[in-house]
Parts: C-alpha cells; structure tokens; sequence
C-alpha cells in the first residue's frame, strides 16, 4: 500500500509560532510563576495535554489579583478581554497569529471608515469572535451559510471578510450573492490565509487520486473538519481520526494508495503515528495472505 503524505500537512505557521512561544516561555519560568493560556492554546487535546506537562495550562479567566503570565492563542481574543488583561498585574505573551492581527486590523480600518461588516465563518469559533468584536455592536452580520444572506443591509456600504480557515469557493460564492443583491459599495478582504488554501488545495488533488484519504486533527478542530468535508465530497472513503488509536484496518481492504493529510493544529509526531500505524497494518496484512 503507497502511502502519500500532503506536504503540508500539520502545523501552520501561525501554530508553530504559538506553540513555540508557550514553550519557550515554559523554559523561561521560574517554579513559583503560573503560565496559563486563555482558552487551549490550539484546537488539539494532545498538544495541550503536553504543554500541561510543561507546566503551562488553559484557563477560561483570571482572578482581578493574578499575577501570572496569560498566553494568548493563536486565534486572539476579543478586544475587551485584552483591554481588561492590560488593566490587570499580568505579563502578556501576545501569540496571535500575526494573519489573525491583520483581519482585526481590517475590521477595525472599515469600521471607522463607517462601513457594515460581513463576515464569513463559524460565530462560535474563538478566532471569529476575536475579529468581529473589533466591529461596532450591531454593526456587523456573521455569514456561515448562504441562506444567512437574506438579513443583510442592502442600502449599507459593505465590508466582506472571512474567517482565516474558510472555504475558498464557499468565500467567492457568498461575494458573488453580495454583488448581485446590494445597492452601495462593497470593499473584500481577503483574509483566508495562504496555508489554509495550500492545505485545501493539495487536499483535493490528493483525495482525487488515492482510495482511501484519512485527515488527521482534533475533532473540535475547524479546519479538519473543513480538510475532513472537502475531501469527503471528493473521495467518499474518507475518515477523520484525531490519533493513531482510532485508525481501523477495515478501512484499507483493497486500496492500493492512502492520502494523508492534517489540520493546522495537527503536529508532526501525530501524523507519523498515524502513518506508522498504517504502516503496520498493511504489513499485517501482506503477513496474514
Ligand atoms: S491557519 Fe493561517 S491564520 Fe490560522 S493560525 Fe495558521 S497561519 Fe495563522
């Protein structure tokens, strides 16, 4: 059996990045400093369950006299949460991904510039509610379906962005509805970030060409789960598992070829699990003939 890894499956620039930092301020505490991330510092069990044994832990908030250092993910927060963390005794380790900070910075340039927000993705998606909280209250609309555009105000000049994860096709389809139902202007931004695409991107060519496609992260990992229903409308033996454990031997009877791919919070040592174990079933098998 061949087994085909997506070249970029796994970590993302902005995870690295934030991963990295919590690390390096693990190393860099004293015993007697508490390091807590706000909310798991990325969507992977297994990845916060070893930051935990560095000593750094997800907490959902902080007492008013903490004294700790408070990690922010990847995804950010919203921006009266950082207002209130600035007002408090604790040292800020900022690790939005820098993709994230610049749609933050775009909703914050069209809200002055008095236009309504539209914004593309999942409203209960941490990174979403960072973003659009830099828009004026009640002056933003959070599209997750094309159904969802039938509330949105026409005679307003519109700004559109979209979650960093989203769906390329899916984005463009909501711009063209856009276009063809308003009256005023409209200005896009084009926040779906260039490693989200990439990973689409070679998902689909891969899920085209083998038998079976397994996508690997967290289950409460949006951009597997996009990764996982992309390649799942493609190849329909298509199976998301978040560690090697769940992977089932049924699967691979007779395929030839396997796609591996992973979501941005995936990391390399739980792909090559994955891989591994696939590995040795197929070599079980070839035994077993
Ligand atoms: S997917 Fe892109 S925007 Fe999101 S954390 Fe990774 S690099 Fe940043």
């Amino acid at each position: 059996m061949n087994i085909i890894v997506a070249p970029s499956a796994g970590f993302c620039f902005g995870v690295k990045r934030a991963v990295k930092m919590a690390v390096d301020a693990a190393e860099a505490c004293k015993p007697s400093e508490k390091l807590n991330t706000l909310g798991p510092i990325i969507h992977n069990p297994q990845v916060v369950k070893s930051l935990e044994e560095k000593g750094v832990y997800s907490v959902n908030g902080i007492e008013d006299d903490c004294h700790c250092t408070i990690i922010i993910r990847s995804h950010g927060v919203k921006s009266d949460i950082m207002e209130r963390l600035k007002s408090k005794k604790v040292t800020i380790i900022d690790a939005t991904c820098p993709f994230v900070k610049r749609a933050q910075n775009y909703i914050t340039m069209a809200t002055s510039d008095g236009y309504f927000i539209i914004m593309v993705g999942d409203k209960n998606h941490p990174e979403v509610q960072s973003v659009i909280s830099f828009a004026d209250k009640n002056r933003f609309l959070i599209i997750n379906g094309l159904d969802d555009l039938k509330n949105i105000p026409v005679s307003e000049k519109l700004a559109l962005i979209s979650q960093t994860t989203q769906d390329v096709n899916f984005y463009n389809s909501v711009i063209n509805e856009v276009f063809k139902i308003t009256k005023k202007e409209i200005i896009v931004f084009n926040t779906i970030c260039d490693a989200t695409k990439l990973k689409q991107d070679e998902s689909k060519i891969l899920a085209s060409n083998v038998d079976v496609m397994i996508v690997v992260g967290g289950y409460n990992s949006a951009n597997t789960n996009k990764l996982k229903n992309i390649c799942k409308a493609i190849q329909k033996n298509t199976y998301h598992v978040e560690t090697e454990k769940e992977v089932d031997s049924k699967w691979f009877i007779n395929a030839k070829t396997v796609g591996i791919t992973a979501g941005a919070s995936t990391p390399d040592w739980i792909i090559e699990k994955v891989v591994n174990t696939i590995r040795h079933l197929d070599n079980n098998q070839k035994m077993a003939i």
